[in-house]
């Protein structure tokens, strides 16, 4: 399949991991909005938000547990961060593999600007 971040996941393209396990892997983005923008997805390749079912219900707690984690372990967790995923094109979604974007480390804005 030729998906990138089933890619990243395998190891075949490079990435800067901070976080993995046995389902899911984080890795910075490397076109960073924010000085934290980290992304993070299940190494299960589901293309879109609309391809969750009940049976990745563990898996999706087990996705934003980690940001939480990551979150705190960068240092946002007090001053804030965002988790976001894009779903199909009005989004702006670029990679069909489920991913969610933590950022912080600045004020983000009014997400509807
Ligand atoms: O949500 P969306 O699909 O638009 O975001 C894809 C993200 O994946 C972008 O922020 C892009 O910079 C990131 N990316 C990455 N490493 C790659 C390819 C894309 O971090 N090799």
């Amino acid at each position: 399949m030729d998906c990138i971040f089933c890619k990243i996941v395998e190891g075949s393209i490079p990435s800067t991991k901070v976080f993995e396990n046995d389902r899911i892997v984080a890795f910075n983005d490397i076109q960073p909005a924010a000085p934290v923008h980290v992304l993070i997805i299940p190494k299960k390749h589901i293309p879109t938000m609309n391809d969750v079912t009940e049976e990745d219900d563990a898996l999706m707690a087990e996705i934003f547990a980690a940001g939480r984690q990551i979150a705190k372990e960068l240092g946002v967790d007090e001053s804030g961060y965002r988790l976001v995923n894009n779903c199909n094109p009005d989004s702006g979604q670029l990679v069909y593999h489920l991913h969610i974007h933590l950022l912080g480390g600045k004020p983000l804005g009014p997400l509807i600007g």
